[in-house]
């Protein structure tokens, strides 16, 4: 679960790492007064859960109280990657002299917690990660022990020469590995951690990923789930019981089980396809699934065709067809579905099926290539 930077600062402040002080508003007019309350300069921030806010024009300094007021006005409404902003943060600017990147993620490969420090921040990480990996230090941490001395010497070291500095920036990472510990955070960053030209460090900016697997466990973090800042598939898949990642190419997927799904894309990808996204309709795929899986695909105007392969053990293929039929039916669908069914029932589903406009496939193979030609 993403949370907002304005909880995400509050979260890392609880663990002592120095964010500057800031208000949450919704309108110009609380904009200048949370302004006034702070000091000026401050920085009006859209509160979005996507990447790339600044870039985007969500992220803005302001002079004086009413400039801030001025482009709360302008960000508030805006439009950024499909959501539009509805808060806005007012934040104490400070002056920045240096920029660090540090961050945590859990590694797949170690499966344990990973530190990432850069003294190339402000940037997009994964930008510095393509064109110069060489300036990002990666330190595994073993949680039996927790971070260790000589691992926060590595990497403050690496982001400064300067003790004094390094020192302090020891502190803030020993901070953040215990609160990415405390709220099992699958990734928690800070991009920018900065230097100011009087020597004090500041993180002006705070990103949160809690694990979904403990949220039953993190009873706080249950009320930080922002879904009018959400991307809207992902919101509606979730309450439909549907697990959906949103990619880049044109050809919508529905099957069941994630390693199908998995597999599914690999073949797309295989045969000079892109999928549209990767989605799993789980186990037991009543109608309802099918046909809340097709609305939010559709919501992608990439989407030429939809795949559906499904496996059916614990799903049947006759209800998955009917589901389909129903779907066509309520959406008045005029795109390509191209339908591989097999498992349990699947005689019945294909006597469903038979006669109707979807296109079938004997094989995943088969159903593969006809999506391809289809979504071409
Ligand atoms: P992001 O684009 O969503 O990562 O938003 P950030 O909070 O990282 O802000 C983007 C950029 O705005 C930063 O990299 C800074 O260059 C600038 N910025 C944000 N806050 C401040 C601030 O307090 N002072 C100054 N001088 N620049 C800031
Ligand atoms: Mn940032």
């Amino acid at each position: 679960m993403k949370i907002q930077e304005v909880d995400a600062r509050a979260i890392f402040a609880k663990y002592g790492l120095p964010v500057p002080s800031s208000r949450l508003v919704k309108n110009a007019e609380d904009a200048r007064k949370a302004a006034e309350e702070i000091g000026c300069p401050v920085v009006v921030k859209a509160q979005v859960l996507v990447g790339g806010r600044g870039k985007a024009g969500g992220v803005k300094l302001a002079a004086t109280c009413d400039e801030a007021a001025v482009k709360a006005k302008a960000i508030l409404g805006m439009d950024i990657k499909g959501i539009t902003v509805e808060k806005v943060l007012i934040a104490r600017a400070v002056d920045i002299s240096e920029e660090f990147y540090v961050g945590m993620v859990i590694d797949r490969r170690s499966r344990k917690p990973l530190m990432m420090v850069s003294p190339a921040g402000g940037i997009d990480i994964e930008e510095v990660a393509r064109t110069s990996p060489e300036k990002i230090l990666k330190v595994v941490i073993d949680p039996a022990f927790g971070i260790m001395q000589f691992q926060l010497r590595r990497m403050t070291s690496a982001l400064s020469a300067d003790k004094e500095i390094a020192k302090k920036v020891g502190g803030i990472l020993a901070s953040l590995y215990r609160a990415f510990m405390a709220v099992d955070a699958s990734l928690a960053e800070i991009n920018p951690l900065v230097v100011t030209p009087t020597g004090e460090i500041w993180a002006i900016d705070a990103k949160i990923v809690i694990d979904d697997s403990s949220l039953y466990r993190q009873k706080d973090a249950a009320g930080l789930r922002d879904e009018s800042a959400e991307e809207r598939g992902e919101v509606e898949a979730r309450e439909a019981g549907l697990s959906f990642v949103k990619l880049d190419g044109s050809i919508g997927c529905i099957v069941n089980g994630a390693g199908l799904a998995m597999a599914t894309m690999d073949m797309i990808k295989h045969f000079g396809g892109e999928p549209a996204n990767f989605l799993d309709i789980g186990g037991s795929s009543s109608p309802d699934k099918v046909i809340a899986a097709i609305k939010i695909i559709l919501r992608d105007r990439n989407v030429k065709t939809i795949l559906i392969n499904i496996f059916g053990g614990i799903t049947r293929c006759d209800d998955v067809a009917l589901g389909l039929i129903e779907a066509k039916k309520q959406l008045g669908l005029d795109i390509p579905l191209v339908v591989r069914l097999t498992g349990t029932n699947e005689d019945r589903a294909r006597e469903i099926l038979k006669g109707t406009a979807l296109i079938p496939a004997a094989t995943m193979e088969e159903g593969v290539k006809r999506a391809i030609k289809a979504a071409s």
